[in-house]
């Protein structure tokens, strides 16, 4: 494990394209994150914010530049450990055809009722789960009912939360709620993300007034970065 991971990331002159396609999809980015702190990235389609949280998981390496966690460059982490410690929500969610419980358990051996419950609540999900006749033991996929896109997002974040992980990266993963839910989310959020480092990229403004970093991306670009007041 790390066992000091203390969730600082920083990205020294970072580019990265994609092989197969040619595109430049981050070209030159600098910035960092303290531990413990809220930054939101905010940028038009296509301006390059999932390869960012790409990179940040490690799903592919830096053409050039250095990310580092802890001020560790993140090639020489160990990956399982570092990945147990990142609470990553994608953009599209992944469910399997498994009741709801193991949907949120997914991956951890040791995990209780209790907590299974209290991520749930915090995903904002909770009571949908429990209006459904086999509360959590409720099937989903082929055999099953299928969620709502709102409601797949929110069993995709209790799974993230469930971790109790040191950061926590959104991609994108509040789109298909509507802006009072996403309230909630970001309420129960605050407590659950207190002392930890949280990444959330998000499209409208109102989700991201909170931060205490506002990076915007253009082009693979950072065009700006500060707090919502000095933007
Ligand atoms: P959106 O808001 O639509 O999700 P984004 O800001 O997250 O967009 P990226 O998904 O990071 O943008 O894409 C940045 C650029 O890289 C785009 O031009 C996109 O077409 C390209 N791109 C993204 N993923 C791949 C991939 N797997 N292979 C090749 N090119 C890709």
């Amino acid at each position: 494990a790390l066992p000091d991971f203390g969730g600082n990331i920083s990205f020294e002159n970072v580019s990265f394209t994609y092989q197969d396609t040619g595109i430049a999809a981050l070209k030159d980015i600098s910035f960092s994150i303290q531990s413990g702190q809220f930054v939101a990235v905010i940028g038009r389609t296509g301006s390059g914010k999932s390869t960012l949280a790409n990179l940040i998981m490690r799903m592919y390496d830096a053409d050039s530049g250095t990310i580092s966690i802890d001020g560790e460059p993140l090639p020489l982490i160990n990956l399982n450990s570092y990945r147990n410690q990142v609470g990553f929500v994608p953009q599209e969610v992944f469910l399997f055809s498994d009741n709801i419980r193991n949907n949120i358990a997914f991956g951890l051996d040791t995990v209780t009722d209790a907590e299974i419950e209290a991520a749930a609540r915090n995903a904002a999900v909770y009571d949908n789960i429990m209006d459904f006749e086999l509360k959590f033991d409720t099937m989903l996929g082929e055999r099953g009912i299928t969620l709502s896109g709102g409601q797949k997002q929110r069993v995709s974040i209790a799974r993230a939360l469930i971790k109790e992980p040191r950061v926590l990266i959104f991609d994108d993963c509040l789109s298909a709620v509507d802006t009072r839910t996403e309230e909630e989310i970001l309420n129960n959020l605050g407590n659950v993300m207190k002392g930890k480092t949280s990444i959330l990229i998000a499209h409208r403004i109102s989700t991201i007034r909170k931060a205490d970093k506002i990076i915007v991306l253009e082009e693979g670009r950072i065009a700006e970065q500060g707090t919502h007041d000095e933007l």
